[in-house]
């Protein structure tokens, strides 16, 4: 009901008696002060007075009923440890394919091996349950969706070239933006669910991590609507959904790369790779030129650009 409201307030510039709405929305004028209310405590701005009800401000926070169509899946923290724990246990309950969890601030948030993922107020932190009916050694496919649907919505939304480094990261001029972590929950052939964490840089800063950390304030210059963002790129995470195990899902993401044709070096479990990232496998697995000549293949691993 109070998606519903807003949408009705926002249609109109000037005031909408609470007759009006609870007409058009099939409810008791009662019903409407009582979510208006509810809205003010949320922090929307609404004037009210004889002639009705105006809605003169918004707060950006991602409250479940801006996202219609999507209000139902999701649940909403204004603050919470980390959306990856908090899915994982909604996810092993039985939730199904597309609950998300949101939170506003996440105090432990965290990327991949443990590390730290600082998720201060103005960043979009989520994570997504999906349960596609694929063999676990695709699931890093998933890493490569998420970040295809980052890239190309910063790309719509604000023109901003967005790049990927593989295995989890999108950038900005060469800084991160964004991180994706996927967690799978498999037995030996079958996937349970695997649970995607974004989380992404968008009216923050991060004096921690000047040198490599980037957010689109800083890209742009300005702030964003977060509710605009996630909305855009809940449209694109759906559309390349369908596509997680087509070719033009490699394809899209060796045109997004940042890493493929660089030197790289890659650490994982105790090995070190270092060569030229020469393209990506069916399993998202990263095929390094090493320095004898052969070719190798890297499941996942901490991996460094060293030059262009
Ligand atoms: P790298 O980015 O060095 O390849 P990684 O991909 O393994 O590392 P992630 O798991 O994606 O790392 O993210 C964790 C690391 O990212 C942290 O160790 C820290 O250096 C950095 N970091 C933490 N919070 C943020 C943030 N909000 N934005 C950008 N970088 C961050």
């Amino acid at each position: 009901m109070k998606g519903q409201i807003l949408e009705a307030l926002r249609e109109r510039t000037h005031y909408v008696s609470g007759e009006a709405l609870s007409h058009q929305l099939g409810t008791s004028r009662v019903s409407i002060w009582k979510h208006i209310r509810g809205l003010k405590e949320d922090g929307y701005v609404i004037e009210a007075s004889a002639k009705g009800y105006r809605l003169v401000s918004s707060p950006d926070l991602l409250l479940p009923y801006e996202f219609p169509g999507l209000e139902q899946r999701i649940h909403y923290f204004p603050e919470i440890g980390s959306t990856m724990d908090a899915a994982r246990e909604l996810a092993k309950k039985g939730a199904g394919e597309g609950t998300i969890v949101i939170a506003e601030v996440q105090t432990r948030g965290r990327g991949r091996l443990s590390r730290e993922w600082l998720s201060p107020e103005g960043g979009i932190y989520f994570t997504l349950v999906l349960r596609p009916r694929i063999s676990p050694a695709y699931a890093p496919r998933i890493n490569l969706m998420a970040g295809i649907a980052v890239a190309v919505t910063i790309k719509e939304l604000y023109g901003l070239k967005a790049e990927l480094k593989w295995p989890n990261d999108v950038l900005i001029e060469g800084k991160k933006v964004c991180g994706i972590l996927a967690e799978m929950d498999a037995e030996t052939d079958v996937l349970n669910f695997v649970n995607v964490g974004i989380g992404i840089n968008v009216n923050t800063s991060l004096p921690r991590f000047e040198k490599t950390a980037t957010s689109l304030k800083d890209a742009l210059g300005r702030e964003i609507s977060r509710k605009k963002f996630l909305s855009a790129l809940a449209v694109e995470i759906e559309r390349w959904l369908p596509l997680l195990m087509k070719a033009d899902l490699l394809e899209e993401w060796r045109r997004l790369s940042a890493t493929l044709n660089r030197d790289v070096r890659i650490m994982s479990l105790g090995e070190e790779v270092t060569g030229q990232a020469m393209d990506i496998d069916a399993t998202g697995a990263l095929l390094v030129k090493d320095k004898a000549g052969s070719l190798r293949t890297v499941l996942v691993g901490d991996c460094i650009h060293l030059r262009e």
